[in-house]
């Protein structure tokens, strides 16, 4: 039987209709704009200046504390300014614009195509590339990947798990990535499953995607007939259920353990990386090549042309979008990431991050909120919870603003999934209500921690 994760859940139409759409390269724009800010922790901190000459995979921006990362040029040309710049939400954020000319990239990046499949001896070497080239978690977190990658003294890890299951409707990237990148996804694995000094690496890809599971089986087949650092990786068909990416969800599904409340893949053993991280990593290390390019998704049914493009980190939204034949007319909304957990877009010049997943057009039907009626008491929102939440609670106790009862019943442990919205019949904006007040209970449990000064 195919394993899934063990509560709540629910099943909302797959809509991959970009699925068949091949990736395609989209040259730069005119200028880029590279945000600082690009990966979970601090942001980090420019080192070039308006009117310097800049190449590919040349670092602009270093790492301002332990969890933050390296910013890189993903154009050559010239700085044009280093100052704010609105983010998708239109909050302004520190970026690095650069007029684009020509392309001409960093020595000792290997631009090939060769495939590099030999595992480096030296673990260190591998952090340091994975540092040095600035990759981060791609599956929504950001994380900075060589922290990850170094558990702190006293845990250990005994598996890792790749993330393939890309359970939100629409996005397609992580599926195209596995069909046309598969070895390099592998050989990925196998930098990190050497790193983690693992046995087991499970790559958990859901059931409605045959093909990217053939592809990745067959990666793996032809990879590990060929040396031993290959040997313990698998791919693991799961059951669909939505939210299977959340790290918590592909733990239980692939080896039924459990983090507690508060806790961390680490304490149950596991590292879980997404697929698209595996392949920054391999790209990193076997071709010192720079996270500087990442592959999404421009989809939605008022959307003419799906695609799955190839963007260099920093080219505004609405570049991509022209290039595809321009906003529909019909679009009430773009979103950043999947309807369930993606983000509005407010500003349409807003520039991709290292971690930009989609932009996804919705119609004004599709986006309409029905009436709010009174809670019925189904518990539908309950069962549908992965963290074993009670959103119906949650939403009453945040509604009366009773922060200590928030917090006791783990209102910190919601992930944002939005499984209660969807399964709300009364329409009550659970997720809305839920993600605000989560965000003032985290707030004051880490003002409560913090070391006193
Ligand atoms: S959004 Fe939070 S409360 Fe709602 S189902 Fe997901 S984890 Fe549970
Ligand atoms: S699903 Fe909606 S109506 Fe049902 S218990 Fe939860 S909040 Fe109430």
């Amino acid at each position: 039987m195919k394993k899934t994760f063990s509560i709540g859940g629910v099943h909302p139409d797959d809509k991959k209709i970009s699925a068949g759409c091949a990736i395609e390269v989209l040259p730069a724009p005119k200028t880029v704009y590279i945000s600082m800010s690009q990966h979970l922790g601090a942001p980090a901190t420019p080192t070039v200046s308006a009117g310097d000459k800049v190449k590919v995979g040349q670092v602009i921006g270093e790492p301002a504390g332990f969890i933050s990362a390296f910013v890189h040029s993903s154009v050559s040309g010239t700085v044009k300014s280093v100052g704010p710049y609105k983010d998708l939400a239109g909050n302004a954020v520190t970026h690095v614009a650069i007029e684009v000319e020509g392309d001409e990239w960093m020595e000792g990046i290997d631009t090939s195509d060769t495939l590099v499949t030999e595992i480096p001896e030296d673990t260190e070497f591998i952090v340091d590339r994975i540092k040095g080239n600035g990759v981060v978690g791609l599956g929504g977190a950001t994380f900075p990947t060589n922290v990850k990658l170094c558990p702190p003294p006293g845990k250990k890890a005994d598996i890792l798990i790749l993330n393939g299951a890309e359970c939100e409707p629409y996005l397609t990237s992580d599926y195209r990535i596995m069909i046309e990148k598969s070895r390099q996804i592998v050989v990925g694995a196998a930098l990190m499953k050497h790193v983690l000094g693992v046995q087991h690496v499970v790559i958990g890809i859901e059931e409605n995607k045959p093909e990217a599971i053939a592809k990745m089986k067959e990666a793996v087949l032809e990879l590990s007939a060929g040396s031993s650092d290959y040997a313990g990786i698998e791919v693991m068909t799961l059951k669909k259920k939505y939210p299977q990416g959340g790290e918590k969800q592909l733990i239980d599904a692939v080896t039924h353990r459990q983090v507690k409340s508060m806790g961390l893949p680490i304490d149950v053993g596991a590292v879980v990386q997404n697929v698209a991280t595996s392949l920054a990593v391999y790209e990193a290390v076997q071709k010192n090549k720079p996270l500087i390019d990442n592959t999404l998704t421009v989809t939605g049914e008022c959307f003419p042309k799906q695609s799955n493009v190839l963007v260099r980190v920093g080219t505004p939204l609405s570049y991509i979008v022209d290039s595809l034949g321009g906003i529909p007319e019909n679009a009430a909304k773009a979103i950043s990431g999947g309807p369930m957990m993606g983000k509005a877009i407010s500003n349409m010049d807003a520039a991709t991050l290292k971690g930009t997943s989609s932009i996804l057009f919705l119609t004004e039907e599709q986006t309409r909120r029905k009436e709010e009626t009174n809670c019925i008491r189904c518990g539908k929102c309950v069962e549908a919870c992965p963290m074993g939440l009670e959103p119906f609670l949650l939403n009453k106790l945040a509604r009366n603003g009773m922060m200590d009862e928030l917090e006791q019943n783990a209102i910190q442990d919601c992930i944002e999934c939005g499984c209660c919205l969807y399964s709300c019949p009364a329409n009550i904006p659970l997720l809305d209500v839920i993600r605000i007040a989560k965000g003032q209970v985290i707030r004051a449990i880490k003002s409560r921690t913090a070391p006193k000064k």
